[in-house]
């Protein structure tokens, strides 16, 4: 009696709902929590029976249960158990819903008939509700996955392997799985500039706890050949130890958000037209390029381009025609600059030229610079072929320098574009300087050209000679110095026009001249007891040995005047050895063949190299005369010569001493057993016609 008790109470507070069923399915009895989960009290449920049930159920796929279903009718029918069933219960006065898993099982009388039916169930509506929330979830997340372009990725650390998806693989255009899925095989696909960064934020990752989520920009070489931009993204999950066990994440196809960003790189710095830098751009490089002056204090130019007659242009023949003489433009202005100089258009027919790395002399740059400015009005002086039709147009172009002390880009553009209007005002088809300093200087520059190419004319030039002696003082030789007798400023000293005939070109003619003189001049000689068997050396600049024909040319002076090359020197400078070596030595040696001899100029002021010293067909060395001049006092200098005449008799060559101005200076070059000098001491340059008398 006190165990029948014991268990009632029991079964009344378990928090397992409890129903006994009769043979009918009737309830005969039930505690408290069936009462509860059910929704009726236990006087209600009482003599209920399962064929008219007060509650109906659903499978627990959502599917009505039939009555026979219903567990207790099982077992009444097949007096076997029903174990772990989920029901959904629509209760009737509540009308609403519990999820029970339900046990039943009958209990069988000694005739082998079903006394009653106990049905047991405990309420899972909670972790019910919480699975379903969860698969939505999970089906909403394969849903997003599926609908977005990212391709997911998890790498499972414990185990060591990982799973890409296939979105992943078609991303880099590959089948599914075509490559076994290994956790580094996206590594080894990784672009090799990234390839570094991307290994160090992987270990970052791994061993910083503090790091849970992660985000990397990166390429993936795709199977077709180049490589994808991605974004990839996700997180890190540790266990409770902080031991990474697990990354997950997504890769984002950034193919065409780069190209976008290019397309906003491209409209908002360059001419759509053009293809040129635009305004915006122009700036930033100009900013640029001023910060450079600063650090190597190399001057700049700033160039504006106006086209004169654009207007007209666009007015008669139409925009479209105006747009290609523009495009056109462009192009040979880019044509006309070297390629590190800078071409933007600031918009209608507006142009700008930035130069750089002009030098650190101002007058330097100037020149440079107007040069460059020419170079541009020629350009744009040629025929443009506008549909077919031949079309001629010109710019007016203002320049102004910069250094390291100038102001701002929008006050450089100003200048620029004041000189400009100045260029048009001077008759258009021409350059101006903001500086009138600058411009003084460039204007004299030019007359000097028009001058130099007139003198070339009209026989402005005047060969000098100057003695060169041997140890006894004896006439052995003489130099050619050019001069030009200038109408109004007298007698001109090369110093002030060789450098400007070769920036201009005119030293081929010049030269050649020279040459032509000296070569007659030897051929007259033969005619001079005194002068009958001595050689004469001609200065040639490095920019006539450049010339293509430079062979050619001395050749053609040879027959033209009958010399004989022997008598024939020419004095080269180190300068050629910065040039196209190989081509050099074959030019020497095709003339040094027709018994012509070459001198080594101004040596030990370049950069000769001693290694190419011994391939070229040298004859002598002249000694700079620098070093000549202060020999008595700097001991550097005595250095110097002693070197150069030790080097000279190593290679088997003259040595000639330039500038002996004084006896001291002879003295101590014969103690050191140079052979041969020249030098005011033993005679100034004279005409050529008074050499000798
Ligand atoms: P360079 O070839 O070194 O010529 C020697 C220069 O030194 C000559 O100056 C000469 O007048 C000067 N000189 C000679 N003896 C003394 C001396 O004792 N003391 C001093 N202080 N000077 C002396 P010049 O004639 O004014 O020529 C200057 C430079 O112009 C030449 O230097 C040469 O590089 C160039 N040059 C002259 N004529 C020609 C030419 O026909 N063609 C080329 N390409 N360059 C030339
Ligand atoms: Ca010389
Ligand atoms: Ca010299």
């Amino acid at each position: 009696m006190q165990d029948a008790r014991l268990l009632k109470d029991l079964i009344e507070h378990m928090p397992v709902g409890v129903v006994v069923h009769g043979p009918q399915s009737e309830i005969i009895s039930a505690n408290q929590t069936a009462a509860d989960i059910l929704g009726l009290s236990i006087d209600q449920m009482l003599g209920k029976v399962a064929i008219d049930p007060a509650w109906r159920f659903e499978a627990s796929d959502g599917s009505p249960m039939a009555l026979a279903d219903y567990p207790v009718n099982r077992v009444l029918a097949s007096r076997a158990s029903v174990r772990d069933l989920v029901i959904k219960v629509h209760r009737p006065v509540t009308r609403d819903v519990v999820w029970v898993v339900c046990n039943a099982f009958p209990s069988i009388g000694s005739d082998g008939a079903v006394l009653q039916v106990i049905t047991c169930f405990t309420d899972v509506t909670a972790l019910k509700v919480a699975e379903q929330a969860l698969q939505a979830s999970e089906e909403r997340l394969n849903l997003v996955l599926k609908g977005s372009s990212d391709a997911p990725w998890d790498w499972d650390l414990v185990a060591g392997t990982m799973y890409y998806s296939p979105r992943w693989w078609q991303m880099i255009g590959r089948e599914f799985n075509e490559v076994a899925p290994t956790p580094d095989l996206w590594i080894s696909w990784l672009h090799p500039d990234d390839g570094k960064r991307v290994q160090g934020r992987m270990d970052e990752l791994l061993t910083d706890p503090a790091i849970t989520s992660f985000e990397e920009e990166f390429q993936l070489a795709k199977k077709s050949g180049g490589y994808l931009p991605v974004l990839c993204r996700g997180f890190i999950l540790r266990n409770a130890a902080g031991i990474p066990i697990r990354l997950s994440g997504t890769n984002m196809d950034l193919t065409e958000r780069k190209q976008t960003e290019a397309r906003i790189h491209q409209l908002a710095y360059f001419d759509v037209l053009t293809g040129l830098p635009n305004r915006t751009m122009l700036i930033e490089r100009l900013k640029t390029a001023m910060a450079m002056a600063q650090r190597t204090r190399q001057k700049g130019a700033l160039l504006f381009i106006d086209l004169d007659n654009f207007k007209s242009l666009n007015d008669t023949l139409g925009h479209d025609v105006g747009d290609k003489l523009l495009k056109m433009v462009a192009g040979r202005l880019q044509q006309s600059v070297r390629k590190s100089d800078q071409v933007a258009r600031l918009g209608g027919d507006e142009f700008v030229v930035v130069l750089e790395n002009l030098g650190e002399d101002l007058q330097v740059a100037a020149i440079e610079s107007e040069t460059a400015g020419q170079k541009i009005v020629t350009a744009l002086n040629e025929s443009f072929y506008l549909s077919n039709q031949p079309f001629r147009t010109s710019p007016s172009i203002g320049i102004t320098l910069f250094d390291e002390d100038s102001c701002g880009c929008d006050e450089l553009l100003k200048q620029a574009d004041v000189a400009m209007y100045q260029a048009k005002a001077a008759g258009r088809n021409t350059l101006r300087f903001f500086d009138p300093s600058m411009q003084a200087e460039v204007d004299q520059r030019v007359a000097m050209e028009n001058d130099l190419r007139a003198a070339l004319q009209n026989g402005e030039l005047r060969l000098h000679c100057q003695p060169q002696v041997n140890h006894k003082g004896e006439l052995i030789g003489g130099e050619a110095l050019v001069r030009w007798d200038h109408p109004v400023r007298g007698m001109v000293t090369p110093d002030q026009f060789i450098p400007l005939s070769e920036a201009t070109g005119l030293i081929l003619p010049l030269g050649e001249w020279v040459l032509e003189s000296a070569c007659r001049t030897l051929v007259q000689w033969e005619r001079k007891a005194r002068l009958a068997s001595i050689p004469l050396s001609v200065n040639i600049s490095v920019h006539q040995v450049r010339d293509p024909d430079f062979v050619s040319r001395v050749m053609a002076i040879l027959q033209r005047t009958g010399v004989n090359p022997a008598r024939l020197r020419l004095e080269l400078t180190e300068s050629l050895m910065a040039d196209n070596v190989n081509d050099v030595i074959t030019k020497m040696n095709a003339l040094r063949a027709e018994g012509i001899r070459f001198s080594l100029d101004d040596f030990g002021t370049g950069y000769s190299s001693l290694s190419y010293l011994k391939r070229f067909p040298l004859a002598e060395l002249k000694i700079d005369r620098t070093f000549t001049r202060d020999v008595m006092t700097d001991p550097n200098d005595v250095a110097i010569i002693e070197i150069i005449i030790a080097l000279a008799k190593q290679l088997g060559l003259d040595v000639v001493a330039e500038g002996v101005e004084t006896e001291a200076q002879f003295e101590f070059l014969l103690s050191r057993h140079c052979g041969v000098f020249q030098g005011y001491l033993f005679g100034r340059p004279v005409p050529i016609e008074q050499f000798g008398n």
